[in-house]
């Protein structure tokens, strides 16, 4: 099936009010047009330089979401045109981001991300650490939390990865309603190609597809 095929079928199949976000990384300018046309309305993107160059040739169509791990010094490249940081995971990149926001008079949206596997070598806070950095991330003025995100770790059977979505929703769960200033907890995003339909069980209403959409990446 081609990858027009494939964002119709996923789409038709996707519960209301889920968003879906079209894992972009490594695939071609026209690759992601043909997915825009099937109705992909935001791209995730991994890399800094990656994602400047997909938006110079697909430009506003689409909504960008940043889903890799971010480093300090490619902040500045993004915050012009990303709409949302899904992988937030300390102090330092969030004042990053609000530092670099600022002159551009733009609140950013973030979620943070959560290392719900406990994985060392993976992005992300633990969840117990999760709530302090909130509250700090919460008074800086030019972002905006908007909920959490998760990767957990990967495997073949998809019910393996629940565990780790309930983990990260209980999270959410606690955080939701704490009054902090500049937060609003609406967001979860969890789940990929084969484990979304687990997620979307455990409460995602963002779910990131990357080969499901564009085939294998080779
Ligand atoms: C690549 C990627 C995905 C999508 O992975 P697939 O298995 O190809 O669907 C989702 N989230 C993040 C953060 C990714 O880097």
């Amino acid at each position: 099936m081609g990858i027009k095929e494939n964002v119709e079928t996923i789409l038709s199949e996707l519960p209301d009010g889920i968003m879906l976000v079209a894992a972009s990384k490594t695939r071609r300018p026209e690759e992601i047009l043909k997915a825009v046309e099937a109705g992909i309305k935001i791209i995730g993107e991994n890399y800094a330089q990656e994602a400047e160059e997909k938006e110079r040739v697909i430009g506003n169509r689409v909504k960008y979401h940043f889903i890799g791990h971010l480093q300090r010094n490619k902040v500045k490249k993004i915050v012009r045109f990303i709409d949302m940081v899904e992988t937030v995971d300390s102090l330092k990149i969030a004042e990053e981001i609000n530092k670099r926001c600022a002159p551009l008079d733009k609140i950013m949206p973030v979620l943070v991300e959560i290392n719900s596997g406990r994985e060392p070598q993976k992005a992300g806070v633990l969840p117990e650490d999760a709530e302090e950095l909130i509250k700090k991330i919460s008074n800086l003025p030019n972002i905006k939390l908007v909920g959490l995100m998760t990767m957990g770790p990967i495997f073949g059977d998809p019910e393996d990865a629940r565990p780790f979505f309930v983990e990260t929703k209980k999270v959410f769960e606690r955080i939701k309603p704490l009054v902090f200033p500049n937060i609003e907890m609406k967001y979860l995003s969890m789940g990929m190609s084969n484990s979304y339909m687990v997620a979307i069980e455990e409460g995602a209403n963002i779910v990131r597809i990357g080969t499901k959409l564009f085939g294998p990446r080779t």
